[in-house]
Protein backbone atom coordinates (compact mmCIF):
# COMPACT_ATOMS: atom_id res chain seq x y z
CA UNK A 1 0.00 0.00 0.00
CA UNK A 2 2.68 2.50 0.87
CA UNK A 3 4.52 1.64 -2.40
CA UNK A 4 1.73 2.17 -4.42
CA UNK A 5 1.20 5.66 -1.99
CA UNK A 6 5.03 6.64 -2.71
CA UNK A 7 5.17 5.60 -6.39
CA UNK A 8 1.62 7.61 -7.23
CA UNK A 9 3.08 10.42 -5.07
CA UNK A 10 6.59 9.83 -7.40
CA UNK A 11 4.02 10.02 -10.91
CA UNK A 12 2.63 13.72 -9.47
CA UNK A 13 6.27 14.72 -8.79
CA UNK A 14 7.47 14.09 -12.30
CA UNK A 15 4.17 15.29 -13.83
CA UNK A 16 4.21 18.27 -11.54
CA UNK A 17 8.03 19.32 -13.25
CA UNK A 18 6.95 18.24 -16.80
CA UNK A 19 3.81 20.35 -16.68
CA UNK A 20 6.29 23.42 -15.52
CA UNK A 21 8.07 22.43 -18.57
CA UNK A 22 5.67 22.32 -20.61
CA UNK A 23 4.19 25.63 -19.64
CA UNK A 24 7.03 27.11 -20.71
CA UNK A 25 7.66 24.93 -24.32
CA UNK A 26 7.65 27.78 -26.57
CA UNK A 27 10.19 30.07 -24.57
CA UNK A 28 12.61 27.33 -24.34
CA UNK A 29 11.88 27.02 -28.41
CA UNK A 30 12.49 30.64 -29.25
CA UNK A 31 15.33 31.31 -26.72
CA UNK A 32 16.80 27.70 -28.08
CA UNK A 33 16.29 28.74 -31.93
CA UNK A 34 17.98 31.80 -30.98
CA UNK A 35 20.86 30.27 -29.61
CA UNK A 36 21.37 28.14 -32.58
CA UNK A 37 20.69 31.14 -35.05
CA UNK A 38 23.81 32.42 -33.09
CA UNK A 39 25.83 29.75 -33.79
CA UNK A 40 24.96 30.34 -37.18
CA UNK A 41 25.69 33.41 -36.99
CA UNK A 42 29.57 32.71 -36.24
CA UNK A 43 29.64 29.94 -38.48
CA UNK A 44 29.04 32.39 -41.20
CA UNK A 45 31.45 35.06 -39.97
CA UNK A 46 34.11 32.27 -40.12
CA UNK A 47 33.04 31.54 -43.85
CA UNK A 48 32.67 35.10 -44.87
CA UNK A 49 29.05 34.81 -45.84
CA UNK A 50 28.19 38.55 -45.32
CA UNK A 51 24.38 37.98 -47.00
CA UNK A 52 23.62 34.99 -44.22
CA UNK A 53 25.72 37.01 -41.26
CA UNK A 54 22.89 39.99 -42.23
CA UNK A 55 20.62 37.33 -41.99
CA UNK A 56 20.99 35.50 -39.04
CA UNK A 57 21.68 39.23 -37.13
CA UNK A 58 18.11 39.83 -38.36
CA UNK A 59 17.13 36.15 -37.13
CA UNK A 60 18.52 36.51 -33.58
CA UNK A 61 16.96 39.99 -33.21
CA UNK A 62 13.68 38.33 -34.61
CA UNK A 63 13.57 35.73 -31.93
CA UNK A 64 14.39 38.36 -28.55
CA UNK A 65 11.31 40.45 -29.89
CA UNK A 66 9.30 37.04 -29.82
CA UNK A 67 10.60 36.45 -26.55
CA UNK A 68 9.44 39.32 -25.59
CA UNK A 69 6.01 39.00 -27.75
CA UNK A 70 5.78 35.65 -25.31
CA UNK A 71 5.45 37.54 -22.29
CA UNK A 72 1.95 39.18 -23.66
CA UNK A 73 -1.35 37.37 -23.62
CA UNK A 74 -2.40 35.69 -27.30
CA UNK A 75 0.75 35.76 -29.07
CA UNK A 76 1.54 32.79 -29.97
CA UNK A 77 -0.03 32.18 -33.26
CA UNK A 78 1.62 35.26 -34.47
CA UNK A 79 4.93 33.77 -33.38
CA UNK A 80 4.38 30.57 -34.85
CA UNK A 81 4.11 32.21 -37.75
CA UNK A 82 6.90 33.95 -37.36
CA UNK A 83 9.19 31.49 -36.85
CA UNK A 84 7.87 29.21 -39.04
CA UNK A 85 8.79 31.64 -42.24
CA UNK A 86 12.14 32.75 -40.30
CA UNK A 87 12.97 28.80 -40.36
CA UNK A 88 11.84 28.77 -44.44
CA UNK A 89 13.57 31.85 -45.18
CA UNK A 90 16.83 31.46 -43.67
CA UNK A 91 17.02 27.51 -45.06
CA UNK A 92 16.58 28.81 -48.26
CA UNK A 93 18.73 31.67 -48.05
CA UNK A 94 21.02 29.23 -46.88
CA UNK A 95 20.80 26.44 -49.48
CA UNK A 96 21.15 29.35 -52.41
CA UNK A 97 24.08 30.77 -50.82
CA UNK A 98 26.51 27.88 -49.76
CA UNK A 99 24.25 24.83 -51.37
CA UNK A 100 22.40 21.71 -50.58
CA UNK A 101 25.24 19.94 -48.89
CA UNK A 102 25.02 21.16 -45.81
CA UNK A 103 22.04 20.31 -44.51
CA UNK A 104 20.53 23.44 -43.68
CA UNK A 105 16.60 22.86 -44.89
CA UNK A 106 16.21 19.72 -43.15
CA UNK A 107 15.08 22.45 -40.69
CA UNK A 108 12.19 22.90 -42.90
CA UNK A 109 11.45 19.24 -43.11
CA UNK A 110 11.01 19.29 -38.96
CA UNK A 111 8.55 22.50 -39.53
CA UNK A 112 5.62 20.10 -41.49
CA UNK A 113 5.02 18.28 -37.57
CA UNK A 114 5.56 21.11 -36.18
CA UNK A 115 2.86 22.67 -38.15
CA UNK A 116 0.67 20.11 -37.19
CA UNK A 117 1.49 20.34 -33.38
CA UNK A 118 1.00 24.11 -33.45
CA UNK A 119 -1.91 24.52 -34.99
CA UNK A 120 -3.57 21.47 -32.89
CA UNK A 121 -2.72 24.18 -29.69
CA UNK A 122 -4.16 27.18 -31.38
CA UNK A 123 -6.79 26.89 -34.01
CA UNK A 124 -10.62 25.87 -33.01
CA UNK A 125 -12.33 23.47 -34.86
CA UNK A 126 -12.21 22.13 -38.30
CA UNK A 127 -9.69 24.86 -39.52
CA UNK A 128 -6.67 23.46 -37.70
CA UNK A 129 -6.35 20.50 -40.34
CA UNK A 130 -6.64 22.99 -43.32
CA UNK A 131 -4.31 25.09 -41.92
CA UNK A 132 -1.96 22.81 -40.52
CA UNK A 133 -1.49 20.86 -43.67
CA UNK A 134 -1.21 24.06 -46.44
CA UNK A 135 1.49 25.04 -43.55
CA UNK A 136 3.15 21.67 -44.10
CA UNK A 137 2.48 21.47 -48.13
CA UNK A 138 3.98 25.16 -48.18
CA UNK A 139 6.96 23.85 -46.08
CA UNK A 140 7.51 20.91 -48.35
CA UNK A 141 7.34 22.94 -51.67
CA UNK A 142 9.85 25.08 -50.32
CA UNK A 143 11.67 22.16 -49.98
CA UNK A 144 11.60 20.92 -53.23
CA UNK A 145 11.44 24.26 -54.92
CA UNK A 146 15.00 25.16 -53.32
CA UNK A 147 16.07 21.63 -54.20
CA UNK A 148 15.21 22.64 -57.74
CA UNK A 149 17.06 26.01 -57.71
CA UNK A 150 19.79 24.55 -56.61
CA UNK A 151 20.03 21.95 -58.98
CA UNK A 152 20.26 24.64 -62.44
CA UNK A 153 22.06 26.94 -60.67
CA UNK A 154 25.59 26.86 -58.43
CA UNK A 155 25.21 28.63 -54.91
CA UNK A 156 26.48 32.15 -54.50
CA UNK A 157 29.47 31.52 -52.75
CA UNK A 158 31.57 28.79 -54.00
CA UNK A 159 32.88 27.81 -51.23
CA UNK A 160 35.61 25.27 -50.87
CA UNK A 161 35.58 23.41 -47.11
CA UNK A 162 37.41 20.13 -46.43
CA UNK A 163 34.45 16.97 -46.55
CA UNK A 164 35.28 16.38 -43.12
CA UNK A 165 33.95 20.21 -42.12
CA UNK A 166 30.92 19.50 -44.44
CA UNK A 167 30.30 16.52 -42.67
CA UNK A 168 30.08 18.36 -38.91
CA UNK A 169 27.90 21.55 -40.67
CA UNK A 170 25.53 18.71 -41.81
CA UNK A 171 25.87 17.28 -39.18
CA UNK A 172 25.25 19.76 -36.59
CA UNK A 173 21.70 21.10 -38.93
CA UNK A 174 21.06 16.95 -38.21
CA UNK A 175 21.34 16.90 -34.69
CA UNK A 176 19.80 20.29 -34.21
CA UNK A 177 16.81 19.20 -36.59
CA UNK A 178 16.25 15.74 -34.72
CA UNK A 179 16.30 17.29 -30.85
CA UNK A 180 13.95 19.50 -32.09
CA UNK A 181 11.35 17.00 -33.17
CA UNK A 182 12.35 14.54 -30.43
CA UNK A 183 11.52 17.13 -27.88
CA UNK A 184 8.20 18.23 -29.60
CA UNK A 185 7.13 14.47 -30.33
CA UNK A 186 7.92 14.22 -26.32
CA UNK A 187 6.00 17.26 -25.30
CA UNK A 188 3.04 15.76 -27.42
CA UNK A 189 3.23 12.57 -26.15
CA UNK A 190 3.00 14.26 -22.38
CA UNK A 191 0.34 16.44 -23.28
CA UNK A 192 -1.73 13.48 -24.22
CA UNK A 193 -1.15 11.92 -20.83
CA UNK A 194 -1.81 14.78 -18.96
CA UNK A 195 -4.83 15.35 -20.74
CA UNK A 196 -5.99 11.31 -20.22
CA UNK A 197 -4.94 12.56 -16.67
CA UNK A 198 -6.91 14.92 -15.90
CA UNK A 199 -10.12 13.45 -17.95
CA UNK A 200 -9.31 10.40 -15.88
CA UNK A 201 -9.55 12.52 -12.43
CA UNK A 202 -12.58 14.91 -13.65
CA UNK A 203 -14.43 11.01 -14.19
CA UNK A 204 -13.47 10.23 -10.84
CA UNK A 205 -14.95 14.06 -9.28
CA UNK A 206 -18.18 13.57 -11.74
CA UNK A 207 -18.37 9.86 -10.28
CA UNK A 208 -18.19 10.97 -6.78
CA UNK A 209 -20.56 13.69 -7.29
CA UNK A 210 -23.24 11.09 -9.06
CA UNK A 211 -23.09 8.86 -6.32
CA UNK A 212 -22.51 10.47 -2.99
CA UNK A 213 -24.43 12.98 -0.89
CA UNK A 214 -22.33 16.10 -0.81
CA UNK A 215 -23.22 16.86 2.66
CA UNK A 216 -21.93 13.75 4.31
CA UNK A 217 -19.95 11.90 1.85
CA UNK A 218 -21.68 9.02 2.03
CA UNK A 219 -23.61 7.05 -0.58
CA UNK A 220 -26.89 8.32 -1.87
CA UNK A 221 -30.00 6.99 -2.51
CA UNK A 222 -28.99 6.10 -6.59
CA UNK A 223 -26.39 4.43 -5.63
CA UNK A 224 -27.21 2.26 -3.02
CA UNK A 225 -30.22 0.63 -5.33
CA UNK A 226 -26.95 -0.66 -7.39
CA UNK A 227 -25.59 -2.11 -4.13
CA UNK A 228 -28.99 -3.29 -3.18
CA UNK A 229 -29.36 -5.26 -6.70
CA UNK A 230 -26.00 -6.48 -6.81
CA UNK A 231 -27.07 -7.59 -3.19
CA UNK A 232 -29.90 -9.26 -4.30
CA UNK A 233 -28.71 -10.69 -7.52
CA UNK A 234 -25.54 -12.55 -4.92
CA UNK A 235 -26.53 -16.22 -3.31
CA UNK A 236 -25.60 -14.65 -0.21
CA UNK A 237 -28.04 -13.12 2.82
CA UNK A 238 -27.16 -9.27 4.08
CA UNK A 239 -29.12 -7.36 6.24
CA UNK A 240 -30.20 -3.92 6.29
CA UNK A 241 -30.10 -1.29 9.48
CA UNK A 242 -32.31 1.49 9.61
CA UNK A 243 -30.67 4.41 11.56
CA UNK A 244 -32.46 7.58 12.64
CA UNK A 245 -30.67 10.42 15.05
CA UNK A 246 -32.95 10.92 18.37
CA UNK A 247 -34.59 13.91 18.39
CA UNK A 248 -32.67 15.96 15.87
CA UNK A 249 -35.40 18.36 15.37
CA UNK A 250 -34.45 19.66 18.77
CA UNK A 251 -30.95 19.78 18.34
CA UNK A 252 -31.45 22.35 14.91
CA UNK A 253 -34.22 24.22 16.89
CA UNK A 254 -31.39 24.51 19.99
CA UNK A 255 -28.46 25.46 18.49
CA UNK A 256 -29.49 25.73 14.73
CA UNK A 257 -29.41 24.54 11.21
CA UNK A 258 -25.56 24.53 10.76
CA UNK A 259 -24.31 22.28 14.41
CA UNK A 260 -27.01 20.26 13.09
CA UNK A 261 -25.19 19.69 9.86
CA UNK A 262 -22.36 19.30 11.85
CA UNK A 263 -23.90 15.95 13.87
CA UNK A 264 -24.77 14.65 10.91
CA UNK A 265 -21.52 14.52 9.30
CA UNK A 266 -19.66 13.35 12.29
CA UNK A 267 -22.55 11.03 12.83
CA UNK A 268 -21.63 9.67 8.90
CA UNK A 269 -18.22 9.68 9.87
CA UNK A 270 -18.52 7.30 12.84
CA UNK A 271 -20.83 4.83 10.81
CA UNK A 272 -18.01 5.02 7.51
CA UNK A 273 -15.27 3.91 10.24
CA UNK A 274 -17.22 1.14 11.60
CA UNK A 275 -18.83 -0.60 8.81
CA UNK A 276 -15.26 0.05 6.42
CA UNK A 277 -14.94 -3.37 4.79
CA UNK A 278 -18.38 -4.95 6.33
CA UNK A 279 -21.18 -3.08 3.72
CA UNK A 280 -22.27 0.28 2.65
CA UNK A 281 -23.61 3.32 4.41
CA UNK A 282 -26.15 5.52 2.09
CA UNK A 283 -28.27 9.05 3.14
CA UNK A 284 -31.40 7.32 2.50
CA UNK A 285 -32.84 10.71 3.17
CA UNK A 286 -33.04 13.42 5.68
CA UNK A 287 -31.03 12.50 8.97
CA UNK A 288 -32.21 8.61 7.90
CA UNK A 289 -29.40 6.55 7.21
CA UNK A 290 -29.65 2.98 5.73
CA UNK A 291 -26.62 0.03 5.88
CA UNK A 292 -26.28 -2.66 4.12
CA UNK A 293 -24.34 -5.15 5.78
CA UNK A 294 -22.41 -8.21 4.04
CA UNK A 295 -22.81 -9.90 7.45
CA UNK A 296 -25.25 -11.89 9.74
CA UNK A 297 -27.82 -10.53 11.44
CA UNK A 298 -26.30 -11.50 15.21
CA UNK A 299 -22.26 -9.84 13.89
CA UNK A 300 -24.57 -7.08 12.13
CA UNK A 301 -26.77 -6.42 15.52
CA UNK A 302 -23.14 -6.20 17.14
CA UNK A 303 -21.46 -3.59 14.51
CA UNK A 304 -24.89 -1.33 14.75
CA UNK A 305 -24.32 -1.26 18.84
CA UNK A 306 -20.68 -0.09 18.37
CA UNK A 307 -21.91 2.33 16.36
CA UNK A 308 -25.10 3.58 18.55
CA UNK A 309 -22.14 3.45 21.58
CA UNK A 310 -20.19 5.61 19.75
CA UNK A 311 -21.97 7.91 18.58
CA UNK A 312 -23.85 8.02 22.19
CA UNK A 313 -20.50 8.81 24.27
CA UNK A 314 -19.55 11.40 21.48
CA UNK A 315 -19.44 15.06 22.11
CA UNK A 316 -20.34 16.99 18.93
CA UNK A 317 -18.36 20.27 19.06
CA UNK A 318 -20.15 23.39 17.31
CA UNK A 319 -18.41 26.66 18.17
CA UNK A 320 -18.40 26.41 21.93
CA UNK A 321 -20.79 24.43 22.26
CA UNK A 322 -21.59 20.94 22.98
CA UNK A 323 -23.90 18.73 21.73
CA UNK A 324 -24.87 15.19 22.88
CA UNK A 325 -26.49 12.84 20.52
CA UNK A 326 -27.97 9.40 20.19
CA UNK A 327 -29.42 7.34 17.43
CA UNK A 328 -32.02 4.25 17.04
CA UNK A 329 -31.33 1.54 14.25
CA UNK A 330 -33.65 -0.81 13.03
CA UNK A 331 -32.25 -4.32 11.44
CA UNK A 332 -34.00 -6.36 9.23
CA UNK A 333 -32.15 -9.69 8.00
CA UNK A 334 -32.70 -10.31 4.02
CA UNK A 335 -33.08 -13.89 3.27
CA UNK A 336 -33.06 -14.83 -0.57
CA UNK A 337 -35.81 -14.48 -2.21
CA UNK A 338 -37.62 -11.70 -0.47
CA UNK A 339 -38.42 -8.33 -1.80
CA UNK A 340 -35.76 -5.95 -1.09
CA UNK A 341 -38.77 -2.80 -0.24
CA UNK A 342 -39.99 -5.89 2.47
CA UNK A 343 -36.70 -6.17 3.80
CA UNK A 344 -36.46 -2.15 4.19
CA UNK A 345 -40.09 -1.86 5.50
CA UNK A 346 -39.13 -4.19 8.46
CA UNK A 347 -36.01 -2.53 9.25
CA UNK A 348 -38.41 0.72 9.30
CA UNK A 349 -41.07 -0.89 11.79
CA UNK A 350 -38.06 -2.09 13.96
CA UNK A 351 -36.72 1.17 14.33
CA UNK A 352 -40.46 3.15 14.65
CA UNK A 353 -40.28 0.15 17.43
CA UNK A 354 -37.02 0.82 19.10
CA UNK A 355 -38.47 4.72 18.91
CA UNK A 356 -41.59 4.45 20.75
CA UNK A 357 -39.59 2.16 23.43
CA UNK A 358 -37.36 5.14 24.41
CA UNK A 359 -35.03 5.78 21.58
CA UNK A 360 -31.23 4.79 21.82
CA UNK A 361 -31.48 1.40 21.51
CA UNK A 362 -31.12 -1.28 18.09
CA UNK A 363 -33.86 -3.40 17.41
CA UNK A 364 -33.42 -7.13 15.86
CA UNK A 365 -36.66 -8.75 15.25
P1 LIG B 1 -37.16 11.30 16.35
O1 LIG B 1 -36.34 10.98 17.53
O2 LIG B 1 -38.56 10.79 16.48
O3 LIG B 1 -36.54 10.87 15.09
O4 LIG B 1 -37.31 12.87 16.32
P2 LIG B 1 -36.73 13.88 15.31
O5 LIG B 1 -36.75 15.22 15.88
O6 LIG B 1 -35.37 13.44 14.84
O7 LIG B 1 -37.78 13.76 14.18
P3 LIG B 1 -37.56 13.50 12.68
O8 LIG B 1 -36.68 12.32 12.49
O9 LIG B 1 -38.90 13.42 12.03
O10 LIG B 1 -36.86 14.85 12.25
C1 LIG B 1 -36.06 15.00 11.18
C2 LIG B 1 -35.41 16.36 11.24
O11 LIG B 1 -34.16 16.28 10.65
C3 LIG B 1 -36.20 17.39 10.54
C4 LIG B 1 -35.21 18.10 9.64
O12 LIG B 1 -35.20 19.48 9.87
C5 LIG B 1 -33.89 17.52 10.08
N1 LIG B 1 -32.99 17.34 8.99
C6 LIG B 1 -33.15 16.56 7.90
N2 LIG B 1 -32.09 16.68 7.09
C7 LIG B 1 -31.25 17.58 7.66
C8 LIG B 1 -29.97 18.12 7.29
O13 LIG B 1 -29.38 17.82 6.25
N3 LIG B 1 -29.39 18.99 8.15
C9 LIG B 1 -29.99 19.38 9.31
N4 LIG B 1 -29.37 20.21 10.09
N5 LIG B 1 -31.21 18.89 9.67
C10 LIG B 1 -31.81 18.01 8.85
MG1 LIG C 1 -36.33 11.02 10.73
MG1 LIG D 1 -35.02 11.61 13.94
Amino acid sequence: MSIMKKTSEQETGILRFLMLISDYKFHIMIYSIGVVHTMFLILFAVLHVTPMVAFNICSVLTYIICGFMLRRPNQLFKVFFITYLEILLHSLAAAICIGWQFGFTLYVLALIPFCYYMCNNLVIGKKKYILATLFGFIAFAAYAGGRMVILFRPPVYGLSLSPISEFFIYMFNAVCTCIFMIVFSLIFLLEIHISANKLHMQNELLEKLANTDPLTGLYNRRSMQVFLDHAMNSPTDFCLSMCDIDDFKKVNDTYGHDAGDIVLKEIAEIMKQQMDGHGYVCRWGGEEILILSNVNPEQTRSIMEKIRRNVANHIFIYGEKLIRCSITIGIAAHRSGAVVEDTISSADYNLYHGKRNGKNQVVLS
